[in-house]
């Protein structure tokens, strides 16, 4: 395939925008190369400005579950749009669609809206600060919750639990306040809180973590915490920007039967526009401003346009009684097809799915947490990257991502993706 008009205005772009992009993952840095740019895109498929067809993996990071420029949706924007933009005062679709997601969702009596998966995140974080009038928080290795200051943060070499920041800018005042413990390690979450006495406001976690490729939870993991801050007066924060309307209606909540104290969401619930929201019972939400002392606001908060797109898509997904059993059988087939070839292949790899979220890594142990998906040959996936993009199939430029199934993909669409693994891992 031919990249010359991408190369070219990728040469423009980084005169003008910090590495040529707006977010960094998109630069291709984890894969080496220049980034595709894309020209326009409906259902499984991207077109990029040189005329390539790509099938599409990642689908704008997980909110086109349903494909691009999903009819519905696209209707409802243009819908709105000629009534204006913005008006910076209540208009009815917030109510709208905060009453479907309130259906939809278990356990939760109000949501507030946001423009993104990171503001969701950080007002979580203060409404449990403030609800609990405690200051720590806990969070995983390698899990992401946006790039807001408390969140940047990774385990320090030694013995330290406390977290040092990962990026310059982050102060180390914030960084004392965020503990890290490893995904699926229950035990080292009991230490930090037993050593921690009463100092932790909130447990904050992605119910299956999807941005270090995907990683289910252990049976019995999610439980337990919910155990843990039961015992120690800690409100348990499921990030489900990624897993909010894609594992089920009802999100992990649902799916494994567990009631978080706050839940946070993105990606999805915008249907491809900017929107965040984070939800919970009354008792805690009604902590917020204006009815209570927890401040927190936006500008373009339930922009009339994001309300419209999103609510699109919720009532979507929430008519269609068998739309995730067909994701996740779309997925399951490509788990196998995938496998499978590896396997002829004899291509070591490990891959994790749950529900229409899978990960494909190239290390024969499992991966469980931040470590085991870091022992992952990573060379051996930049070649993959590469081999499948040549192919047309487009998967996320970083070992550390998940593959994001859409409902637009066909089964043929599947065969022609598990033949192009085929394909380069005879040259891996
Ligand atoms: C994408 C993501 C975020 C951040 O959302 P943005 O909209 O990019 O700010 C937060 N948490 C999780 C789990 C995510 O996958």
């Amino acid at each position: 395939m031919i990249y010359q008009r991408s190369s070219a205005l990728f040469e423009e772009a980084e005169k003008v925008i910090p590495g040529g992009v707006n977010s960094p993952v998109r630069a291709f840095k984890g894969v080496g190369g220049t980034p595709i740019f894309v020209k326009e895109a409906k259902g499984a498929y991207l077109y990029d400005e040189d005329g390539n067809r790509l099938i599409d993996f990642i689908n704008s990071w997980g909110p086109m579950i349903l494909g691009h420029a999903f009819e519905p949706v696209v209707e409802a924007v243009i819908n709105k749009a000629k009534k204006g933009t913005s008006f910076g005062m209540p208009t009815e679709i917030e109510t709208k669609i905060a009453e479907l997601a309130v259906s939809m969702v278990p356990n939760i009596d109000k949501i507030r809206f946001v423009n993104s998966g990171t503001e969701a995140c950080m007002s979580a974080v203060r409404l449990a600060r403030g609800f609990t009038g405690k200051d720590k928080i806990i969070k995983f290795k390698g899990c992401y919750h946006g790039h807001s200051d408390s969140f940047l943060i990774q385990a320090g070499s030694g013995a330290s639990t406390f977290g040092v920041p990962n990026s310059p800018g982050v102060t180390q005042g914030t960084a004392k306040d965020t503990l890290l413990a490893s995904y699926n390690d229950i035990e080292g979450v009991r230490k930090l809180v037993a050593s921690d006495q009463n100092e932790i406001a909130c447990i904050i976690i992605e119910p299956v973590a999807g941005n270090m490729g995907c990683i289910p939870p252990h049976d019995r993991f999610l439980q337990a915490l919910r155990a843990i801050c039961d015992e120690n007066d800690i409100l348990l924060i499921f990030d489900e920007v990624m897993t909010g309307f894609r594992l089920a209606k009802g999100g992990a909540q649902e799916l494994f039967n567990i009631n978080a104290d706050i839940i946070c969401f993105g990606k999805v619930i915008g249907g491809g526009l900017p929107v965040g929201a984070f939800a919970a019972r009354n008792e805690i939400m009604n902590h917020l401003a204006p009815l209570g002392p927890v401040y927190q606001a936006g500008t373009l908060s339930g922009n009339p346009l994001a309300m419209a797109a999103g609510l699109a898509m919720l009532n979507e997904l929430n008519n269609d009684e068998s739309v995730f059993n067909r994701l996740a059988e779309k997925t399951t087939y490509l788990h196998d097809g995938i496998s499978k070839v590896l396997a002829e292949n004899n291509i070591i790899h490990t891959i994790n799915r749950v529900g229409s979220m899978i990960s494909v890594h190239f290390d024969e142990g499992k991966v469980v947490d931040f470590d085991t998906a870091a022992k992952g040959n990573n060379d051996r996936f930049k070649k993959f990257f590469h081999g499948m993009l040549n192919q047309g199939i487009y998967i996320a430029p970083s070992a550390f991502e998940t593959w994001f199934i859409t409902d637009a993909l066909t089964y043929g669409d599947l065969d022609f993706t598990i033949e192009a693994v085929n394909q380069v891992a005879k040259t891996l």
